[in-house]
This record gives structure tokens, sequence and C-alpha cells, in this order.
């Protein structure tokens, strides 16, 4: 028998996403309880958008949660590299063997003819797709455009008409039409491959019999299906887990819910009960319970036990779920558990230097500076009556600086300085005008250490989560607003 082996290959392009942590645990669970391995795998591809910074974050997020994984790039193993950036010829290899097979062509249509293809689809009434330019092309053509140095891509052949089946776990046989699969780009111009040529290749190569991954990758189940085809590979099987969601059914999104992992570190919950609560996903026990270890879900796991209609991500039932597992803990672990989030030396000593000067006993430090050992702060709408912004200005001026710094990678008080300055300049008003605005919302009170450091020592996660409580305080954001502001965003240099 085959041993099974499961995977999590997140693209590092921006926080440690809980998403990545729900799919990452039942991958787990499921390799570990037919004992068989878990590899994490870093899809970074798409050069512009993944960094390095981003990808240290998901290993400590998932290693705060407590999961850990057989191979990957920062532990090894036998089937690496396990970067997709590092495994560039691999992929051209197999782009070549698709060439030769006569499942994949050559396209050197350029982004302005695609687009004026679509915009002629669309003037017609027809659903924008590639029309198969690159097929009609003759051999002699295609290798006096390749000799010419033309910019060019490789796309996959697709039949255009009949039905896909995809085979899942869950769902039995899902039905998808060929006819809404466009001849997807494997290779782009840059010489990269897409994330189906990649993770095909990456899944074959790396021995994966199971894919468990999220439910938004099922309408392009098909593409990938072809692609095992065409090369002649066993497909692994497969499972679409049910998409996270907001309260209100929407998918989980960061601005209706923190999505952030370091969020929920930084706010004091305890991994363990994290992972339980992501557990809870879909899943439930046999007996129902809803507190339970790692170790336990991984006892009594059934991949059958996962349900469809679409999980709730709950901040409400999480914290009941965390208060939970703090109050079974001993008197000394909960202690020594305050210690580690946030009274160890580390936190202390950024916070240190900005307080010292500012007392005169230390009885006066909690009072000064109890801010930056809270998740949110205690906020009076009062606070933030400004005497030249009107209300709907000082909402405005909170919400654009937080639009600003959620696409902020580098933290730190240049760079968190330069996205208010950005937003004030843009405004015409002065940094003096949105200063006052950030001290309250951050700090939650009318005097204490500089705001600017203050924000850099509580982080992006907790910084952000304040200024959305501040939005909300102050009556949150209209529909129309949203809108409008929008545009002002994007319009900021
Ligand atoms: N890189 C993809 C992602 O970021 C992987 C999806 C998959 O599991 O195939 O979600």
């Amino acid at each position: 028998m085959t041993t099974v082996r499961t995977r999590i290959a997140p693209s590092p392009t921006g926080d440690p996403h809980v998403g990545t942590a729900y799919i990452a645990l039942f991958n787990l669970c499921f390799a570990r309880q037919h004992g068989g391995q878990f590899i994490l795998r870093i899809e970074d591809t798409d050069q512009v958008r993944s960094t390095r910074e981003s990808e240290q974050q998901i290993y400590d997020a998932l290693r705060w949660l407590g999961i850990e994984w057989d191979e990957g790039p920062d532990v090894g193993g036998p089937h690496g590299p396990y970067r997709q950036s590092e495994r560039g010829e691999i992929y051209r290899k197999y782009a070549d063997e698709l060439l030769q097979k006569g499942h994949a062509f050559y396209c050197f249509a350029t982004p302005a003819e695609l687009d004026q293809m679509r915009a002629e689809q669309t003037a017609r009434g027809e659903t924008p797709r590639y029309d198969g330019r690159g097929l009609t092309l003759s051999a002699d053509e295609v290798q006096r455009r390749l000799s010419a140095g033309e910019p060019y891509v490789i796309r996959m052949k697709v039949p255009s008409e009949g039905i896909c089946e995809v085979p899942d776990m869950l769902r039995g046989t899902v039905e998808i039409p060929w006819d809404r699969m466009d001849m997807q780009v494997l290779m782009k111009a840059d010489g990269l491959p897409t994330y189906f040529l990649a993770n095909v290749v990456d899944d074959h190569l790396m021995g994966i019999t199971h894919v468990l991954r999220g439910e938004e990758w099922l309408p392009s189940a098909p593409k990938l299906i072809k692609l095992y085809e065409y090369f002649g590979w066993e497909q692994p099987q497969l499972c679409y887990m049910p998409l996270l969601r907001n309260p209100d059914k929407s998918k989980l999104s960061k601005r209706k819910n923190p999505t952030s992992i370091t969020f929920y570190e930084r706010m004091g919950f305890l991994p363990q009960a994290m992972l339980n609560y992501l557990g809870r996903m879909g899943w439930s026990m046999p007996d129902e319970r809803e507190k339970f270890t790692l170790a336990e879900m991984v006892e009594n796991f059934d991949i059958q036990r996962v349900s469809l209609g679409g999980p709730i991500f709950d901040l409400e039932k999480l914290s009941w779920l965390n208060g939970q597992w703090l109050r079974e803990l001993s008197v000394e672990t909960f202690a020594a558990e305050m210690q580690k989030w946030a009274l160890n030396p580390d936190y202390l000593m950024k916070i240190a230097p900005h307080v010292q000067g500012r007392v005169e006993t230390l009885s006066q430090v909690a009072p000064l500076a109890g801010f930056f050992f809270s998740g949110g702060v205690p906020l009076d709408a009062k606070l933030f009556e400004h005497k030249k912004l009107s209300a709907e200005q000082v909402r405005q001026v909170i919400q654009l600086i937080l639009w600003r710094l959620e696409a902020l990678r580098q933290w730190d008080k240049e760079q968190i300085t330069g996205c208010i300055q950005a937003v004030v300049e843009h405004l015409e008003l002065k940094l003096r005008d949105a200063m006052p605005l950030m001290f309250v919302a951050i700090t939650g009170q009318a005097s204490s250490v500089s705001v600017l450091d203050a924000m850099e020592i509580l982080g992006p996660d907790l910084t952000r989560f304040r200024l959305r409580q501040a939005i909300e305080v102050l009556g949150g954001v209209s529909k129309k607003e949203g809108k409008e502001w929008e545009k002002l965003f994007a319009a900021i240099p």
C-alpha cells in the first residue's frame, strides 16, 4: 500500500491566514490518521507578491499553533526543493513535454491584442475567453517567431465540449462543463509557471496521494485533471474543503473578521484553543464535544464527518472556547501563559524606553501604558471631536489610513508615518490634524507615549484592529461613503 502523503501549499503573499491553518490542520490530521506524511510546499511563483518575510510568518504561525510538517523548505526532505521558485528547470521540462505531445501550444498574442479580443467578445454579448488564436499558427511560423525572440506564453489545450467529472471525497462526482474552461496559461511570458502547471507537477513529483484544498479551487479542477491525464500520471484523491465564512455567511474576509493568525496570537488566544476551534470548522468529534486537543482530533479523525454547510468563523464563539481552555489551566500555567503573552522581557524592553522618562513611580506605569497589554481599548467618541474636521472627515481620515496600513508590509515607525503622511497630503490636511485621532484610537486616552512608537510596538494586527474599532464607535462607514472613499483611496500616490 502506498503511504498517504498530504500537503499544504500556501503562497507567501500576505499575512498568515487562518484559512491556511484550517486547511493545514485537516491535511495534517488526515496524514497522521493514516500513518502518513504531511508536507509544506511554498508556492511562490508570483514573484511580485511573494516575500520571504511572509514565508517566515507562515512557518511561525503554523508552528505557534502546533502544526508541524515532515518535509518543507525549512526542514528539507527527499523531494526538495520545496519552494517553487527554486524548481524552474523542472517546470520548463514538463511544459516542453506537453508541447511535444501536442497538449500545449505557444501563444504570442500581446496583452493589448487579448484586451481587444475580449472587448470584441463582450460587445457581441459573449463571455470573454481565449479564442484559440495560438492554435492556428503553423509550425514554421511558431519557429520563426521564437527565433525572433518574440515574447510568448504556453497554454494548455482543453476540450471545447462535454463534461468533466471531478471525483471529490466529500461530494461524490461533481460535473463541470468543459466549455467553462479557458485554455489556461501554463508558462508565463517571464518563463515562470502558473499555479496549474507547478501544482500538478509538484504534487506528482512529491508523491502526494490526497489533496485537501479549499473549495474555491473546485471550479478549476478540470484543468488539473486534464493535466494529470496529459502527463499520464495517477491523480491524487481530491477533497474540496468548505470555505470559512463570516457570521453573515460571506467568505471570510479581513474587512469583516481579522484573518491573520498573528492577530489571534497578539489578542491572547491560546494556540491549542485556536487549533481546537479550527477543528470545529465543518467537523465534529463523534461525541460532539466542543473542547478537544490535536491528538484527540487525530485519533477520532474521519474526513467523511466534514459537513459542507459553510462553517462560520465567529470571534465570539472562539473567545468562548478560549475561555474554556484558559479556565481549565492550572493557576501556575495560567500565570505562565500571561507571562509568555506580553509580560515577557522582550515585550517589556520595547515599552520601557518610552515609559521610563514619563513616570515618577513604577505604579504609574500601568495607567500610562496599560493599552500595550490589551487587545482593543475602551473608546469614547467624544475624544475624537476635532476642531477642524467634521465627524465625517474624522471617520474618513481614519479609514483611509487604515486601508493604507493594511497594505503595509514593512512595519516600522518610518513606514507607518509614510502611510499617514500620504493620506493627509492627499486630503490636503496636515500631519498634526490626523495624529490626535490616531492617538485616541490606539491608546484610548488623551495622553500617553508617542503614538507612532505605540503603533510600531503594538504591531500591525492590534493597530489595525483598534482603528477598525474606532471607526465603528464613530458610527461605521456607509455603503455610499465606502464606495466614494475607495475611489479617493485608489488615487493616493
Ligand atoms: N498556492 C495555492 C494557495 O495559495 C494552493 C492551492 C492548492 O492547495 O492547490 O491556496
